[in-house]
C-alpha cells in the first residue's frame, strides 16, 4: 500500500464520517491524506466549524502539516507526524458536536505512547451524532474490552443550537487492540429511561413522560432530570443493558416538534430493538468497524448495515490491509474482520 491515500469525500453518503475516519486512519498509519469533494453529499457541503475542529485536533496531536483546512473548503491534505499522547483541550466554538471531535482523535490516542487527558467543549447531545451517553455506555465498554482504558466524565450538557457542553476523557493506551466477538446480547439485565431537559417548559416534558409511561408500560420508568445548559434542550435516552452489550436509543426534542412525536419516535425504535436479537445496533456497527479493523480480527452481529457502515468499510480498506466481510445473518448482518 502506498504512503499517500486519496479519498473521495463524496463516496457513500458523502458525510463527515468519511473525513473523521480518514483523519484517524492517517494518523494511525502515518500515511498522508489527500481528500476532495468533502461532505459533497450534504446540504451545506465542505468543512464546517465542527469538521475544522476535528482537523485542528488531529493536526495538534501529531503536529501534522495541512492545506485546505478553511471554512467550506472541499479539499484537504494532511501529512501526519508521530501521534503524541498528552493533555489536550479542544473547543468546537459552536453547538457542533464535540463527541465527533473525540471520534476523530480517540483511535490514534488509544494507540499512542502514554496517557492522555482531553477536555472537549461544544455540543454533547446533538442530532445526527452520538450522544455523550452513547459513547460512554455502548462504545467505550467494548473498546475497553479490546484492551484500551478509556473513561469519560460529563461536566455540562450542550444542546443545539446554544452548545456550551463540556466533558473530559482519560485515555490509557494499549500497544495493540485485542480482537473481540460480539455475537450474543445475553439476557436483558435492565431497561432505564431518562428524560433530560434544560430550560424547557415543564408541561412539554410532562406530556413526553405521560406518553412514555403509557406506551412503554415498563415496571420502572423515569428519571426526569433538569440539567444546566446555556440554552434549551431535551433528549430522551433509553439504556437497554444486556449481559454482553448495551444499546442506548435516543430521541432529541427540537423547537417546533411536538412532544408526542418525539416520544412516539423513541418508543418505535426501542420496541423494534427489543424484538430484534442482534447485540449491535445500526450506529454502533459503523463505529465499531475502526477499532475492529485495527485489531485485525473479530466479528459482530448487527441489526442492519447502514450506508455509514458500508462507507466506513471502504475508507478503512484504503488505509489498512484488512479483509472485512458482511453477510446477511438472522434478520440482521454479520460483520467479520480478518
Ligand atoms: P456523519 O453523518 O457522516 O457526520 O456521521 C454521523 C455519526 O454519528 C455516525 O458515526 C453515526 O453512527 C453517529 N450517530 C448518528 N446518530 C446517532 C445516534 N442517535 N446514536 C448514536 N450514534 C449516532
Amino acid at each position: 500500500m502506498s504512503n499517500k491515500v486519496y479519498i473521495d469525500g463524496s463516496m457513500g453518503e458523502g458525510g463527515g464520517q468519511v473525513l473523521r475516519s480518514s483523519l484517524a486512519l492517517s494518523l494511525i498509519t502515518g500515511k498522508s491524506l489527500e481528500m476532495k469533494n468533502i461532505r459533497a453529499g450534504r446540504k451545506k457541503p465542505g468543512l464546517l466549524r465542527q469538521h475544522l475542529t476535528c482537523i485542528k485536533a488531529a493536526k495538534e496531536i501529531c503536529e501534522a502539516t495541512t492545506s485546505g483546512d478553511s471554512l467550506r473548503s472541499m479539499e484537504l491534505t494532511l501529512a501526519p507526524d508521530k501521534v503524541k499522547a498528552g493533555d489536550y483541550h479542544f473547543s468546537v466554538g459552536s453547538a457542533g458536536s464535540a463527541i465527533l471531535v473525540l471520534q476523530t482523535i480517540l483511535p490514534p490516542l488509544i494507540l499512542a505512547e502514554g496517557k492522555s487527558t482531553i477536555v472537549l467543549e461544544g455540543g454533547t447531545h446533538n442530532p445526527m451524532a452520538p450522544p455523550f451517553h452513547f459513547l460512554e455506555k455502548c462504545f467505550i465498554p467494548l473498546l475497553n474490552k479490546m484492551g484500551a482504558k478509556v473513561s469519560m466524565n460529563l461536566e455540562s450538557w450542550g444542546f443545539y443550537p446554544a452548545g456550551g457542553g463540556r466533558f473530559t476523557v482519560e485515555i490509557e493506551p494499549t500497544t495493540k487492540l485485542r480482537p473481540l466477538e460480539v455475537l450474543d446480547r445475553g439476557e436483558l439485565l435492565a431497561k432505564e429511561l431518562n428524560v433530560i431537559s434544560a430550560n424547557i417548559p415543564a408541561e412539554i416534558i410532562q406530556k413526553e413522560v405521560e406518553i412514555l409511561k403509557d406506551k412503554l408500560n415498563w415496571d420502572k420508568i423515569n428519571e426526569v432530570s433538569k440539567v444546566n445548559s446555556p440554552g434549551p434542550g431535551n433528549i430522551i435516552m433509553t439504556e437497554l443493558k444486556f449481559k454482553n452489550s448495551t444499546e442506548l436509543i435516543s430521541e432529541i426534542g427540537s423547537k417546533g416538534t411536538r412532544a408526542q412525536i418525539v416520544a412516539n419516535k423513541l418508543i418505535r425504535k426501542v420496541n423494534k430493538f427489543l424484538t430484534q436479537e442482534a447485540p449491535v445496533g445500526e450506529y454502533l456497527a459503523d463505529q465499531l468497524l475502526l477499532p475492529f479493523a485495527l485489531a485485525e480480527a473479530g466479528s459482530f452481529w448487527c441489526t442492519t448495515i447502514s450506508s455509514h457502515t458500508h462507507t466506513n468499510i471502504e475508507v478503512i480498506k484504503k488505509f489498512l490491509d484488512v479483509h472485512i466481510e458482511t453477510k446477511e445473518y438472522k434478520k440482521g448482518a454479520l460483520v467479520t474482520i480478518n
